[in-house]
């Protein structure tokens, strides 16, 4: 099956409200050829929970083809719980997508793989698509138990997911090692994991649903190193943080197909 590559952006806890239009603006911009030329990559940021309602103004206004989500979702739905923002407070934002269980909450913020479940559970209860993010820490990769220990994190945030919604899902391996640290991980060090999420998917639930969901890498990605990246079959698009803060990068990276053809 053919699936739709999907170059995502973190800006995690940067751009206030107006560098996050600008940054969007500027980006469709430079995208503006690529919808022709390279259709079938499918371009997402990911703001600070204060910038979406901006992001969604401009990009309904102007029809952008560029999606946008959420860096966190609560696990409840509303109520006593300060500080957290609902699945349907996003959904009525028009997310397409939210990250569940990037390494920065996982580490920081403590969530569970339980935590992450319900999670996952409340974007698919709101039309919002989950990008979940897996990956091991340096301490684990030098053991060279990186396939067990990511297929770990996936078995317990998808429990209880039933097939309908898990088809839908997006993962992320991120190895923690390569996050923000320049030190990205080969294209055979992601397609080891990568193929391997897709291996726990068929397992779970079965071949050609594994075949369809997407699977991403992210750590360090550049538009040096995403096409030899994305040569690899298992992957499936790219989870970006620091570089997708410049619109100029990150455009180049969503066009990782020109640099395959060598344009
Ligand atoms: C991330 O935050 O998900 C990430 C991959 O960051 P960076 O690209 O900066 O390593």
């Amino acid at each position: 099956m053919a699936r739709t590559p999907l170059i995502a952006g973190n800006w995690k806890l940067n751009l206030d409200h107006l560098e996050a239009t600008h940054t969007v603006q500027k980006l469709a911009w430079l995208l503006r050829d690529a919808k022709h030329d390279f259709n079938e990559v499918e371009v997402a940021v990911l703001p600070s929970f204060t910038s979406l309602r901006s992001v969604q103004t401009l990009v309904d206004a102007d029809k952008l083809d560029i999606k946008y989500g959420a860096q966190d979702i609560s696990a409840n739905v509303s109520g006593a719980f300060t500080g957290e923002v609902a699945g349907s407070q996003l959904a009525k934002l028009g997310c397409d997508y939210v990250a569940v269980g990037h390494s920065e909450r996982r580490e920081h913020h403590r969530e569970s793989n339980e935590l992450l479940a319900a999670k996952v559970g409340a974007a698919f209860d709101n039309g919002i698509v989950p990008i979940l993010c897996v990956g091991e820490g340096l301490d684990v990769r030098k053991e060279g138990k990186q396939v067990e220990f990511t297929l770990a994190q996936i078995d317990g945030a998808l429990e209880g997911l039933d097939a309908e919604r898990a088809k839908q899902i997006v993962i992320a391996y991120e190895p923690v090692w390569a996050i923000g640290t320049g030190e990205v991980a080969t294209p055979e060090d992601a397609q080891e994991v990568c193929g391997a999420i897709r291996g726990r998917l068929t397992e779970l639930y079965s071949a050609e649903l594994a075949d369809g969901v997407r699977v991403l890498y992210g750590g360090s990605v550049k538009s040096s190193n995403i096409a030899s990246i994305m040569d690899k079959p298992d992957v499936d698009g790219a989870l970006v943080g620091g570089a997708s803060l410049d619109p100029d990068e990150f455009a180049k990276i969503a066009r990782f197909r020109a640099h395959q053809v060598g344009l």
